[in-house]
């Protein structure tokens, strides 16, 4: 019977799925990253990898496992995955869009207003003993109410953020892709502005863009000097987008006022970061898509998406479909 190598425990539906349609399943439950030597090895005798986590598929991963028919990633983001090498190698690749954008816009969401109103500052502060009797000035926050949305990569999560910003406080949105999203244009008002206006005129700045080789590293110093001083930064999208010592600089020195992060570069952050103690910065733990209906959706449309791959279909959710000009 041919295999599928799963790195991390899935639900039990997406698992029975892969079995019934007639492959084996090799499950690594170790909650680790795993080293890509270890991975080259743990694919021996599979046709087929449920990629769960940051397991880079690049050019060394490929050449040494030309035995598997396809990869199916459990995320959105392939910003691991070298698609050209793919292509050499005749590998499709699928991920997981559109079921946990709404997850991930509501997270996104959540640190809005967590850190417009420093929500867990304040819980720790109870924590340590130190709520103390009212007094009026201070603890203030900020209202979202009227104020602009500026959304750096109006795709899917980003439209559901700013549908949701637009039906709970009405916000203004504006927002810069590389092209124009006039469905969000027509529903929403969304105004389209260039970068540099993006950042002089959001008072809360989403980032939802791909990590790539242009979005590396775009929120730095420089980007952080041309926003508001009222303006709070969020970032669900990847880690190494923005600049993480710039950041803790541009809030120190109230450049920016705050900031929400779910995705840190490195992850996990360490639990001496001052960026922890500050505040106006809520930090989640990359928990962006993590709810139960969610996670069974991602874990059933990889389990799809791999079983298409091994029967010779073409997978659903294919991010190199070029492959298949070749094959
Ligand atoms: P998507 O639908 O492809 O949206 C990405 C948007 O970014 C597109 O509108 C794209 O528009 C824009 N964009 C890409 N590169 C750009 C650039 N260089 N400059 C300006 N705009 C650019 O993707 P999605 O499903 O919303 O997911 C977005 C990202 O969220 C994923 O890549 C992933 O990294 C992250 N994510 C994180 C979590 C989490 O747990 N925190 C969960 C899910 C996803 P144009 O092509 O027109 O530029």
């Amino acid at each position: 019977m041919e295999k599928v190598l799963v790195t991390r425990r899935i639900s039990d539906n997406a698992l029975a799925f892969i079995q019934k349609s007639g492959y084996e399943t090799t499950i690594y439950t170790e909650i680790k990253n795993i080293a890509q030597n270890d991975l080259i090895k743990m694919c021996e005798g599979h046709v087929g990898l449920l990629s769960v986590g940051p397991n880079k598929i690049d050019e060394h991963f490929l050449s040494s496992c030309k035995h598997l028919k396809g990869i199916a990633l459990m995320s959105v983001g392939y910003d691991k995955v070298d698609l050209d090498a793919a292509n050499s190698y005749g590998v499709p690749i699928s991920n997981t869009p559109d079921v946990l954008s709404e997850a991930t816009a509501d997270t996104a969401f959540l640190l809005m207003l967590a850190v417009a109103r420093k929500a867990f500052f304040m819980h720790k502060t109870i924590a340590r003993g130190e709520w103390q009797f009212f007094n009026p000035m201070q603890y203030l926050g900020q209202e979202l109410h009227g104020k602009t949305l500026g959304v750096l990569g109006l795709g899917r999560i980003g439209l559901e953020l700013a549908k949701k910003a637009k039906a709970a406080y009405h916000m203004n949105i504006v927002y810069h892709n590389r092209n124009r999203n006039e469905q969000a244009e027509r529903q929403l008002g969304a105004k389209y502005l260039t970068f540099d206006e993006l950042l002089a005129q959001s008072d809360v700045l989403s980032v939802h863009v791909n990590l790539t080789n242009e979005t590396k590293g775009l929120f730095d110093k420089n980007a952080f000097g041309k926003m508001k001083p009222n303006a709070i930064f969020i970032n669900t999208a990847r880690g190494a987008i923005h600049h993480e010592e710039d950041l803790l600089a541009a809030l120190q020195h109230g450049t920016i006022w705050g900031a929400g992060l779910d995705v840190t570069n490195p992850e996990p952050m360490d639990k001496n970061n001052p960026l922890l103690d500050m505040e106006n910065v809520c930090v989640l733990p990359h928990i962006g898509s993590a709810t139960e209906e969610t996670r069974e959706k991602m874990a059933m449309m990889a389990a799809q998406n791999i079983v298409a791959a091994l029967r010779g279909e073409q997978m659903p959710q294919v991010i190199n479909p070029e492959v298949y000009e070749s094959l």
